[in-house]
């Protein structure tokens, strides 16, 4: 103000901090079903249900049965920058074995939408609901509910109109959600995830621990019936396979890659995920596509689902909340590895002749 001689710096107000903070975590409806589907998969759930209405914009809603929460608990999850699964940096610097670990998700989308949660432990008497209006936490209340939580996610972004504005439509929305709710559906074969829009089923996976039929449920049988197994895993010289104590991390590759002709254009479908949590990484997307050398049509993508397991304390996950970007210390190592073991794959069913040259 140039009529007096105060400082015209000033602290923001709370509501506006947080408001802020909310649009790094929640962009999109994809992005509250991404952090409300980690939740349910870092609750021990073997049953996750996805519904949204309208790509999302009209409801999201996320039902599990894992172990629930107490009315106390339903309290402090909603609260920015609290949480179960670590405690310190320390346990940061060690890895996580949790999908989350920020404790900012149910704050977020509690400060940009009307929220309800509604909880009961497992083996609990009592079920708990909490509703979060535009940050605003309300008191638990009892609530009818089987174990395990459900959260419900109307109005997104009613108080925030340029981000409701800068959504698309229903359909590039939903098709976001979908390939998010795939993601978690590929990572947890052994969890059953279903998907729902508008009432109607998408997809349902079935939860037996099958990658191949998890694969069917999700991208349909011819694809399911065109992968091949990827199985490699590198072990340290001198070191037993049984040997219960290794020093050095063992890398290990798994999963279904599909035959060079079963491609779809435009659009990539290749899943990877380190130590089960989803990743992109231009290191291993070009890694799988280096494998299939000169066998792919010009712009057609293969179908991959990879998982690549080595030790936490070489991979850093810290890098954006929202994007799901890693960082290995030994990139092209992960890199070579990730390409050979694609390559033995395709070789020994004969779907490609050589050695495909590397970049
Ligand atoms: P984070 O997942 O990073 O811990 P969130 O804001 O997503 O942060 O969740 C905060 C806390 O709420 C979690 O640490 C967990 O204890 C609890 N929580 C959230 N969702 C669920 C759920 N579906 N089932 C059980 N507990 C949950
Ligand atoms: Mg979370």
């Amino acid at each position: 103000n140039a009529t007096d001689d105060g400082p015209s710096i000033a602290a923001l107000d709370d509501a506006t901090v947080k408001r802020i903070a909310a649009g790094e975590v929640v962009e999109r409806p994809a992005s509250v079903v991404k952090e409300l589907v980690e939740n349910a998969i870092d609750a021990d759930a073997s049953r996750v249900s996805v519904a949204v209405d309208r790509g999302g914009k009209d409801g999201v809603r996320v039902r599990d049965d894992g172990v629930g929460m107490t009315a106390a608990e339903l309290d402090l999850a909603v609260r920015d920058h609290h949480t179960s699964k670590i405690g310190d940096i320390g346990d940061l610097e060690a890895g996580v074995g949790t999908l989350g670990f920020r404790g900012e998700a149910l704050a977020a989308i509690g400060a940009v939408s009307r929220t309800t949660v509604r909880s009961k432990p497992r083996g609990g008497e009592v079920g708990h609901e909490l509703t979060v209006a535009g940050g605003d936490i309300g008191d638990p209340s009892p609530a009818g509910c089987p174990e395990g939580t459900v959260v419900e996610v109307e109005d997104l972004f009613y108080n925030v109109p340029a981000r409701r504005k800068f959504l698309k439509t229903d359909a590039t929305e939903f098709d976001h959600v979908n390939t998010v709710v795939t993601q978690y559906a590929l990572a947890n074969p052994d969890v059953a995830v279903s998907l729902e829009h508008d009432g109607r089923e998408v997809f349902a996976t079935d939860g037996t621990g099958n990658l191949r039929s998890t694969v069917l449920s999700t991208y349909g049988r011819e694809v399911a019936e065109s992968m091949v197994d990827v199985e490699w895993r590198a072990e340290e010289a001198g070191v037993e396979a049984d040997a219960t104590e290794i020093d050095a991390p063992v890398l290990s590759v798994q999963g279904l890659v599909s035959h060079p002709e079963t491609t779809r254009a435009g659009r990539e479908y290749l899943s990877t995920f380190v130590n089960d949590r989803y990743v992109t990484a231009s290191a291993l997307r070009e890694a799988v596509l280096d494998a299939y050398g000169g066998q792919l049509a010009p712009d057609r993508y293969p179908f991959a689902v990879l998982f690549v397991e080595l030790d936490p304390a070489t991979v850093d996950v810290n890098v954006h909340p929202r994007k799901m970007e890693v960082r290995f210390d030994d990139e092209a190592g992960v890199r070579g590895a990730v390409s050979e073991a694609v390559e033995e794959a395709l070789l020994a069913e004969g779907l490609i002749r050589t050695s495909a040259p590397r970049g």
